[in-house]
């Protein structure tokens, strides 16, 4: 098992164990824990992660984001419940079922359409999104009373086996009292359309609106499960927030210097000339760019971290390169350089370098591109190597 030592990405799925058991005694004795793991496990890389969550950690659960997301799943041997969380075109209605899928159903002319592409004979497993203030998907009315009267008739449709509904919180990663009140509504919402249903006796096994923030700041065993994202990967979900137990980023990423060298004072560096020495200086190359997902709003702000020591990103970062400033360290060609994570006593987090850039966690590592290679570890020994 090897890899390019240019630049690579470490997944650790001891971290995600750490996350994981974290998050759950968040969580009612009424609530399962559903992994979100769309977008290749929010650049973790799903192929390691998710068989990992099933085997080792017993999970039963997972959402991805689309149906090429979810037959991947099966096509790696995931054997529990998988439920799309965005929409899907109807005349995928076959696929749903010979995977066994469930899919969210955007609103009741969705439902409508995927029941009448069901095959004959099957119906399509869904849970019904139900809007209660991310105006994303959902059914959306102004009343409880009509919200039932639309999820009851697509619970009667001959092509749908309604299983579900969920709704989505819009702030549930804030501690600003208007998003606290914004977010309880949202519970109360899904809860009110949940009983009046039950009187209705429209059968539903999970009604669930938890996310990240959610389980850990608004944990209530009315949702029967917690979608959790972003923790599990070791992030906040709200950088200025913090989360009461200690996250484990479970993504690293590294490169190894290409190149290291003397100037004098009065050098520019990089595109546009941006950047000019004031002094004599020593500058390392490192071979990662923006093509690896590496931010180029970095440029002149970032930080590496080499030998331990923090080094200054100098002038813009390129495409597939990046010099920064290595005065006064030891550096020589082949040294490794942490771009996310930690080396001796200095951490450099995904939300560290995403409030730089004015953005979140979530982008930074969903970003990093498959031309990075995710080298697996667990417990400190390499495993897998996962390569796109
Ligand atoms: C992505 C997503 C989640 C996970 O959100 P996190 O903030 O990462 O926990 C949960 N539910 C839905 C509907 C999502 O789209």
């Amino acid at each position: 098992m090897s890899y390019l030592k240019r630049a690579w990405a470490e997944t650790h799925l001891d971290r995600i164990k750490a996350n994981v058991e974290n998050f759950k005694k968040f969580l009612k004795p009424e609530t399962e824990l559903l992994c979100v793991v769309k977008a290749n496990c929010y650049g973790n890389g799903d192929d390691a992660v998710v068989p990992y969550l099933e085997n080792e950690l017993d999970v039963n659960w997972f959402a991805v984001s689309n149906i090429e997301e979810a037959k991947h799943l099966r096509d790696i041997g995931i054997t529990g419940e998988i439920l799309i969380l965005g929409y899907t075109p109807p005349e995928y209605a076959k696929d749903l079922t010979d995977y066994d899928i469930i899919q969210a159903l955007t609103d009741e002319s969705h439902a409508e359409e995927l029941s009448k592409c069901s095959p004959i004979g099957k119906r399509v497993r869904a849970h019904c999104a139900l809007d209660t203030g991310m105006t994303r998907i959902g059914v959306y009315e102004n009343t409880v009373e009509k919200a039932c009267d639309s999820i009851e008739r697509i619970s009667k449709l001959s092509g749908i086996q309604l299983e579900g509904i969920f709704t989505h919180f819009a702030s549930a990663d804030s501690d600003a009292e208007d998003d606290i009140n914004y977010t309880k509504k949202q519970a109360e919402q899904i809860t009110a359309v949940a009983d009046e249903l039950k009187k209705r006796l429209v059968v539903l096994n999970q009604i669930h609106f938890l996310n990240s923030a959610g389980g850990v700041y608004h944990s209530t065993g009315k949702s029967s499960l917690a979608r959790l994202g972003i923790i599990m990967y070791g992030l906040k979900p709200n950088s200025s927030l913090e989360v009461p137990f200690k996250l484990e980023p479970v993504l690293d990423l590294k490169a190894c210097v290409s190149m290291v060298k003397e100037v004098n004072s009065g050098v520019c560096v990089s595109y546009g000339r941006t950047y000019t020495t004031q002094k004599p200086a020593k500058i390392a190359t490192i071979p990662v760019g923006y093509a690896d997902g590496y931010p180029r709003f970095l440029s002149n702000k970032g930080e590496v971290l080499i030998h331990g020591k923090r080094a200054k990103i100098i002038g813009r970062v390129c495409m597939d390169q990046l010099m920064c400033d290595v005065t006064g360290i030891d550096v020589k060609v082949g040294d490794t350089v942490t771009l996310i994570g930690t080396d001796g006593n200095e951490t450099i987090t995904a939300d560290d370098i995403a409030d730089i850039g004015n953005t979140i966690g979530y982008e930074i590592i969903c970003n990093i591109s498959k031309r990075v290679p995710r080298v697996v570890y667990n417990n400190g020994k390499q495993i897998d190597i996962l390569k796109y």
